[in-house]
């Protein structure tokens, strides 16, 4: 059949592929057909003729070709040779992926280079006596003790499982959670424990060594798990379609050789004085084998199987389940219309939301100082933030395993409950209740901050950053508004004899509520589950990996341990949480120093007018700081965000109780807290790999609740005590570690920042 997939370049390392094969492997492959498996020698002699690791990056010894295209030739000439027996495949394309996309710096380095030189053989057990297609049935345990992981079970039917040096083997590390209970581990040769049993005899790749593998009291160091814990799952629903699509090629290469083998006996073969071939019913056999063969060939490069194939890049790692090519999924159009219908609905929720957000923000440290005095101001200010930041973990979880309505609709409810205690709370004078409304009334904040995630599930790669920040460029327009509706809610309600201040709350309140109805009726379908949906059904993850793989239950320990071993994700995290600290510092208690000089009917106001204009510096600007960091990039964004919180500082410090200068402190004070917020967390979104990308999403916005929260609880006592002054340079001082973590010169492109 005529191909169109192939370039030059293709071709000529068939050519190197072929020479390989015909010096180092067809003289041998009747010898290890009848040994049962293959020389470890033809390993190194491929590694050395660069067949092995053809998309593991150069520095490893890879061939830093990431074109499934390379895989695909040597899988072909693998077979066209008639030398199937050689697990090359089952090391390049399906083994690679986990050790280049789910291991560590130093798991890379301890095995990536042999991999790639032969060295080091290897092979993936997931198949039981018991479990096969159904793997979530998998019993091979794994427990934890201590620095170990202690394995017992049995695997069957792995191929290389007698020569491998790593076995990758799924193991149940949970027995109560099913598929959320499943790990990938390492396990090398010489493992006390570890054993090899029958080598499998089979109807075909004769000199495969298919074996079976016992783990008993196995103990593997905790080092050697691969990806995140109780992920394997996942790993594996990620990985497999290229297995599949892999056995595709070979099984197509297999047909075509088998198709030109009989065409050539058919023509040669004569019977009754003629060749066999000419005679009508072989003719019309030998044409319906053919188009059997072009069809299967179709189907594994021109349909969605293959759309990766045909792709001069690296599969994506959830190309379409050949199981899945009948289930219908959205069509291209239906998707830019969901995700304009979602933008939209984001950008209206957010403006109202936005306003329930900053009436708390701009009343709540004078409400709680009026209520418990000034040093209490700043805690309950805390409550708020550290409430936003603790509920983002079950909001990821509900959106994690429900999607992204039934979460966002919790937390804005949540928010609206907050409201009313804070009202109550106000009617009868008791402040743990008003401490406990404002945690809850920071679901408002964490539904807000989960939205710029929402906008970007099914967004084009080309335009996620516009349109996340589309959305969040949206909380400007009801946040810069709602400081001047909090004064015109409190005389509104102060005729209903709800005190002074509780009434811009009860205001909030609804804001939160109609938000979650809104989204609650209009938000469908869930962009996140669609974006499930189309992950599992083409392979251009079109929301982000985060929202395509959905993992469930991905837990904060997991998140950290990811964050922890890569410095660009520890940067952006670290610009996120610092921004934050600052930003609520010198934010939260810059109206309680207009309100020293500023009488009751006038602070409301001045108050307002200050506020509205922080928030505008924090949002209006933020498509502006997006495109940024888009051109100059995440660092030097970064650095600019922290020049100007010092700037800020400096300002607002040295104001006194000038006013505008005041302003002038907290307008630059919020561009500060846009530019590390947006270059840091575009940061951290692409120094993860996508499975735990929610995960890491939830612990960034716990964190920043944190570290605004402990900066809310101290600057109160610290303006107590210090004054505002001595505040601003404390925060200023605050800033020095992220600095140093900025400066520090990044290693080019850092391996850990994925595009
Ligand atoms: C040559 C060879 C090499 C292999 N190499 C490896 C390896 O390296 N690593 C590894 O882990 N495993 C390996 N395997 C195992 C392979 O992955 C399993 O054989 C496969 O997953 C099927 O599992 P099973 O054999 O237990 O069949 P079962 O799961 O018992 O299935 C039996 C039959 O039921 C059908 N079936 C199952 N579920 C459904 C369903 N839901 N709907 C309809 N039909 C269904 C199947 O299609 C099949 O026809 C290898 C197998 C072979 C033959």
């Amino acid at each position: 059949m005529e191909q169109h997939l192939y370039e030059p370049v293709h071709e000529e390392f068939r050519d190197l592929c072929r020479q390989f094969l015909a010096r180092e492997a067809v003289p041998h492959h009747a010898r290890w057909e009848a040994a049962g498996l293959v020389d470890r020698e033809v390993w190194r002699s491929a590694g050395a003729a660069g067949l092995l690791g053809m998309d593991v990056d150069a520095e490893y010894g890879g061939g830093g070709q990431r074109d499934f295209r390379f895989n695909a030739v040597l899988a072909e000439e693998i077979v066209r040779a008639g030398c199937p027996g050689l697990g090359f495949s089952l090391h390049n394309d399906v083994v690679a992926p986990y050790l280049t996309e789910l291991t560590t710096d130093d798991q890379r380095k301890r095995w990536l280079p042999r991999f790639c030189s032969g060295d080091l053989v290897t092979a993936i057990a997931m198949s039981e006596p018991g479990a096969g297609s159904d793997l979530a049935g998998v019993r091979t345990g794994a427990v934890r003790d201590g620095d170990h992981w202690v394995l017992d079970g049995q695997k069957t039917f792995i191929t290389n499982g007698e020569l491998a040096d790593l076995v990758i083997v799924v193991v149940r590390t949970d027995p109560e959670r099913g598929a959320h209970g499943v790990s990938l581990v390492a396990v090398e040769t010489g493992t006390p424990g570890l054993s090899r049993g029958r080598r499998l005899e089979k109807v075909g790749l004769k000199a495969n060594d298919t074996a079976e593998l016992f783990f008993d009291d196995c103990r593997v160091p905790a080092e050697n798990l691969i990806g995140t814990e109780n992920h394997g799952f996942y790993h594996l629903m990620a990985n497999l379609p290229r297995e599949r699509l892999s056995i595709a090629v070979s099984a197509v290469a297999a047909a075509e050789r088998l198709l030109a083998l009989t065409l050539d006996h058919a023509r040669t073969r004569e019977a009754f004085g003629r060749p066999i071939g000419t005679f009508q019913h072989n003719r019309f056999l030998l044409a319906e084998l053919d188009t059997e063969v072009t069809i299967a060939r179709g189907c594994a490069t021109m349909g969605r199987l293959g759309a990766p194939y045909r792709a001069a890049v690296a599969p994506p790692r959830s190309p379409r389940l050949a199981t899945d090519l009948t289930l219908p999924a959205p069509s291209r159009p239906d998707v830019a219309r969901i995700q304009r219908r979602t933008v939209r609905l984001l950008v209206a929720t957010q403006i109202i939301g936005g306003i329930g957000v900053t009436i708390g923000f701009a009343v709540g440290p004078l409400f709680a100082a009026r209520m418990a005095g000034t040093a209490v101001a700043g805690l309950a200010q805390s409550a708020g933030v550290v409430g936003a930041g603790l509920l983002a973990v079950p909001i990821t979880r509900i959106m994690s395993g429900h999607g992204r309505r039934p979460g966002l609709v919790m937390a804005y409810l949540v928010g609206a409950v907050g409201g009313v205690l804070v009202v109550l709370a106000a009617v009868t004078g008791r402040v743990p209740l008003l401490f406990l409304g404002i945690l809850l009334f920071g679901g408002g904040s964490a539904a807000n901050l989960q939205a710029r995630y929402t906008a970007v599930d099914l967004a084009e790669p080309g335009r996620r950053g516009r349109q996340l920040s589309l959305v969040v460029w949206a909380t400007t327009i009801g946040a810069v508004a709602a400081p001047n509706f909090a004064a015109l809610a409190d005389r509104t309600t102060s005729g209903w004899g709800l005190p002074p201040l509780a009434g811009p709350f009860a205001f909030s309140a609804a804001a939160f509520a109609l938000a979650a109805g809104v989204l609650l009726v209009a938000l469908r379908p869930d962009p996140l589950l669609t974006a499930r949906r189309l992950a599992a059904a083409e392979a251009p993850t079109p929301g982000g990996g985060s929202a395509a793989t959905g993992r469930r239950g991905a837990g904060l320990r997991a998140a950290w341990r990811v964050v922890r071993e890569r410095p660009a994700a520890r940067l952006g995290i670290a610009a996120v949480a610092v921004g934050h600290l600052v930003m609520i510092a010198v934010m939260s208690m810059t109206p309680v120093r207009l309100g020293e000089y500023h009488d009751d009917t006038a602070v409301l106001r001045v108050v307002g007018i200050v506020l509205s204009l922080h928030i505008a510096g924090m949002y209006a600007l933020s498509p502006v700081v997006g495109w940024l960091t888009d051109r100059v990039g995440r660092r030097p964004v970064i650095l600019g965000g922290l020049a100007l919180l010092l700037a800020a500082c400096a300002v607002a410090g040295s104001a006194g109780h000038h006013t505008p200068g005041l302003t002038v402190g907290l307008v630059l004070l919020g561009l500060g807290w846009s530019g590390t917020m947006v270059a840091g967390s575009t940061l951290l979104s692409e120094s993860v790999p996508a499975d735990v990308r929610p995960g890491v999403q939830g612990l960034s916005d716990l964190t920043m609740g944190l570290a605004g929260a402990g900066a809310g609880a101290l600057s109160g006592f610290v303006m107590q005590v210090a004054g505002y002054p001595a505040l601003t340079l404390l925060a200023a001082i605050a800033t020095v570690p992220l600095l140093a973590l900025a400066l520090r010169p990044a290693p080019g492109r850092a391996p850990d920042e994925e595009d």
